[in-house]
């Protein structure tokens, strides 16, 4: 078990486990994956070392950590003889454990990970012509219960540690062969040949993107994807552009002013409906925070502009939120918030037990020209991995996990979704 305390979320009656951000290991060693600088120099200065030492060795230690990938102590090379396995004897360099690798045809990779504490949750890489793109996840299972998504019918485990989530990006770089100047990993010779690292290269697909789009609500585990995000650009650190970060979330109001002002990345919206009744009903957190006061949040969004717009996610479900009159009255509601807006039609991509079936092509295709007319550019997305069941918020897909999912959206059926979707 994780080391947890309990939190209170908005919106969340109970309060929920949220790991510490060191989480004790058996052998009694720290991990330092997903510690900021000032908490590696602090553990450091807690195993011993003097102030001064303590503040030289962190910057060190943080550089090897998050810029260069390095996960041995002994191959950081201005860390001297002594020193190093001095640290190797009181902390690690974790990454999350890889239960499972799988590769599309179409290029898109899925990752099943574990936590240290056997949680599983996964990530997925989308390479495309321009970028790649990551697709992290947040939480183990998520505490809402929109009724088309599969990570909504399973129970909330736990929130994601800073170290978990900076983990996800770390453990795709490797995968990528993306290190500045490759892993620095020498003891493996997969490392040495550069021939097998750039194989990655060659395609063009390399991680320039990441959204938090995996399993679980992003501003539901705030503190956590934060610390995560600032590591991920931090110029010294991973050094990704805000600007090619975006965050989801399914309309936490109350976090959203937080997220622009203390993450400053891009904002996705998961409208998908247009009414109450319907949002009620597929996005159950629209009965709390309603369409206008969301809408509101967005037009207030701290660095929204037409050269940074939000992306309103519009999953398409057939004979549900699909009409011609919900694509106008999504320009209206776009319109009168005066929103610097984009939306993406994404293909609904169903799982067993899902209550909805896809929008028919054609519906799509008309719905995303009544948009476009309006000026609003409304693509549709191209699902992506479907032969390995990879398209984000659709994750944890092993039979046996679906069935669980389907065993848990029972015993919720007490709860309000399942009623308004029954
Ligand atoms: N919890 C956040 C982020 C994770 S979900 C949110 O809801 O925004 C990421 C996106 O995938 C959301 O827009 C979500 O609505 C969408 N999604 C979930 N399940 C899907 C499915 N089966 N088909 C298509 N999109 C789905
Ligand atoms: Fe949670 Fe997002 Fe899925 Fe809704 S769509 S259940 S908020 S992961």
């Amino acid at each position: 078990m994780a080391d947890t305390a309990l939190m209170s979320i908005p919106g969340q009656v109970d309060p929920v486990p949220v790991a510490r951000d060191i989480t004790p290991r058996a052998d009694g060693r720290i991990d330092l994956i997903g510690l900021p600088r000032a908490r590696i120099r602090d553990v450091f200065g807690k195993a011993g070392l003097d102030a001064k030492q303590a503040k030289l060795r962190s910057k060190q230690v943080y550089h090897w950590l998050y810029h260069r990938g390095v996960t041995d102590f002994m191959h950081m090379t201005d860390i001297g003889k002594a020193m190093q396995p001095w640290l190797a004897e009181r902390f690690v360099v974790g990454r999350p454990d890889v239960v499972d690798a799988q590769h599309s045809s179409d290029g898109t990779r899925k990752w099943l990970l574990k936590t240290g504490d056997g949680h599983e949750f996964e990530m997925v890489f989308i390479p495309d012509d321009a970028r790649g793109t990551l697709c992290v996840s947040s939480q183990v299972g998520c505490t809402l219960n929109c009724t088309f998504c599969a990570t909504g019918t399973m129970r909330l485990v736990r929130n994601l540690t800073p170290g978990e989530i900076v983990g996800q990006v770390m453990l795709a770089r490797d995968a990528l062969g993306e290190w500045p100047r490759g892993r620095m990993d020498l003891s493996d010779p997969a490392n040495e040949d550069e021939e097998s690292a750039s194989a990655y290269r060659a395609d063009g697909r390399l991680l320039t993107n990441i959204v938090m789009m995996g399993m679980g609500e992003p501003l539901y585990n705030f503190d956590h994807v934060r610390d995560a995000l600032l590591l991920v650009m931090d110029g010294e650190g991973l050094a990704l552009s805000k600007r090619r970060i975006t965050l989801s979330t399914s309309g936490v109001v109350p976090m959203m002013y937080r997220c622009g002002e203390e993450i400053g990345v891009n904002l996705a919206v998961s409208l998908h409906a247009v009414t109450k009744g319907v949002r009620d009903e597929i996005v159950p957190i629209n009965r709390k925070y309603g369409i206008e006061q969301l809408l509101q949040a967005c037009a207030d969004y701290p660095g929204a502009s037409n050269a940074r717009r939000i992306t309103f996610e519009y999953v398409m479900l057939k004979d549900k939120n699909d009409s011609d009159d919900d694509a106008r009255e999504l320009i209206r509601l776009i319109r009168q918030y005066d929103l610097p807006a984009k939306v993406n039609l994404i293909p609904f991509n169903p799982w067993p037990g899902a209550l909805y079936e896809c929008s028919p092509p054609e519906r799509i295709r008309r719905f995303s020209s009544i948009v476009f007319d309006a000026g609003i550019s409304a693509p549709i997305r191209t699902p992506r991995g479907r032969d390995i069941d990879a398209a984000c918020g659709q994750l944890k897909t092993a039979a046996e996990k679906k069935s669980r999912a389907q065993l848990d959206r029972e015993q919720n059926s007490a709860e309000p979704r399942a009623a308004s979707t029954a």
